[in-house]
């Protein structure tokens, strides 16, 4: 028998976040302001986040950033999380390879966000920020955003994009469960909602307006502050508990990874659990893989341009380096919605362009038979998003079939699907289709850019 599940103690959940860019030869480019075009510095963040993420933003020097003790305190409620070996997996693909996986789905919202908005909420409480608000589209950064409010007794407002909020009542519910306030976006609470109600009354929303409403409550009101759930460095930074975990679990298995695959959004639970595992790249020239699984229908890093480009599609961001399609880019209606963002942060988009990893795109229906495959013999219902590392897993275990060669696999599960069921009905009535892009839709799109660089 071989073991499947390997455990830290709580004494093992890591005392400080491992900050990437301190060890990165290139550093990536500074963001800009999008006026001026000059570099922002750290204090042209404070109007809009807590000084403790602004600070650790623009963090190039300091490798290890230490977990204040409440944060690691809260981490316990579900910390560490399990590595899991997928012998089921390994036996119905019938391959030498051995594959792993970093369970955060067994985190109480089901997915990895809560390791950064347990950091937020805790800094601008800290900082005696009463009131702070965000954006969501799917729901689950909201979900983990509110469970954090509470935990730090701090308000929050959820612009969540209305055609959401009518589609998806659960990840709401959860959200107000919590305590918090979710407004369907549009909405008449702020100038950016009543002018968009105003000249198109059912309009259904967008991330770009629910961002633009959230930014202007928290620019607006007095101790209130903006949160982001992906993207920005701080973000990629507070992810990396899930790394520095998976690395000591890996040695109690006595294996090294051949290969680090996860799911691909913003970024920032691949930063997650690759970067610990990039550092042994970085400082010790280790030869491993680092693969970036995204849609087919958002191809950003491995058809995108590498670029200045807006965070949001409103163009309210600073301007950020990054591997885009372009902020004016509609992805198409895949379900899984937290990959349906046009760009990658600017750390990864550096480490792309500096060849340090790879990534592949994944049509929707293979990800959904990777998932239903992976429930079978594993038994954890996965999110769609995680779907795409499993599948980019499979596709790696039977290469390694193939060759007749032994290759030790980890993946990140970013989420548990419990909440998607809608969308694996669809899947089973075989009412889910694929969708790409084309050249010309991705060409069209950066032709509208601003060219920067
Ligand atoms: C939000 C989300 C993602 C995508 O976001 P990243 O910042 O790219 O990690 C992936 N998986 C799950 C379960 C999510 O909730």
């Amino acid at each position: 028998m071989t073991t499947k599940k390997f455990l830290l103690q709580e004494k093992d959940i890591p005392t400080a976040w491992y900050n990437i860019v301190a060890d990165m030869k290139n550093k990536p480019m500074p963001i800009l302001n999008p006026k001026t075009k000059q570099p922002m510095k750290e204090e042209d963040l404070y109007p809009l986040f807590s000084k403790a993420v602004s600070h650790q933003e623009m963090n190039t020097t300091d490798a290890w950033i230490e977990i204040p003790e409440e944060v690691r305190e809260l981490y316990k409620v579900w910390r560490p999380t399990p590595l899991v070996r997928a012998a089921g997996l390994e036996k119905a693909l019938d391959t030498p390879a051995h594959i792993y996986f970093k369970n955060e789905s067994v985190s109480p919202i089901g997915s990895h966000k809560l390791n950064s908005a347990l950091a937020q909420a805790y800094y601008c409480k800290q900082e005696g920020v009463t009131n702070i608000t965000t954006e969501t589209g799917a729901g689950q950064w909201g979900a983990a955003l509110s469970y954090a409010a509470k935990a730090f007794g701090l308000e929050l407002a959820v612009y969540m994009v209305k055609v959401s909020y009518h589609q998806k009542p659960y990840r709401r519910s959860i959200m107000q469960t919590f305590g918090s306030q979710v407004i369907a976006s549009p909405s008449m609470s702020t100038k950016a909602g009543r002018k968009i109600l105003t000249d198109h009354p059912n309009y259904q929303g967008s991330l770009g307006t629910a961002i633009s409403e959230a930014v202007e409550l928290a620019m607006s009101t007095p101790n209130c502050k903006y949160t982001l759930g992906s993207v920005l460095n701080h973000v990629m930074l507070h992810q990396t508990v899930i790394g520095l975990e998976a690395e000591k679990q890996m040695e109690m298995a006595g294996e090294y990874p051949d290969v680090v695959i996860a799911c691909f959004g913003g970024g920032s639970n691949f930063s997650g659990i690759a970067f610990p595992f990039m550092r042994h790249k970085l400082l010790e020239g280790k030869n491993l893989r680092i693969v970036a699984a995204e849609p087919a229908s958002c191809p950003k890093l491995t058809r995108g341009q590498f670029q200045y480009d807006f965070g949001d599609e409103a163009g309210y961001t600073p301007l950020i380096p990054m591997f885009t399609l372009g902020h004016n880019f509609a992805p198409a209606n895949i379900h899984a919605g937290g990959l349906r963002y046009h760009g990658a942060g600017s750390i990864v988009s550096q480490l792309m362009k500096d060849g340090m990893m790879e990534a592949v795109d994944v049509q929707q229906l293979e990800t959904f038979e990777a998932a239903t495959l992976f429930a079978q013999c594993e038994g954890i219902i996965p999110a769609p998003e995680s779907a795409h590392a499993i599948a980019t897993a499979i596709r790696e275990a039977k290469q390694a079939k193939l060759e007749g060669k032994p290759k030790t696999i980890l993946f990140n599960l970013s989420g548990h699907g419990l909440i998607d069921m809608a969308a694996y009905d669809l899947y089973l009535a075989g009412d889910l289709r694929n969708y790409e892009v084309t050249d010309e839709e991705v060409k069209h799109n950066l032709s509208e850019l601003e060219q920067i660089i």
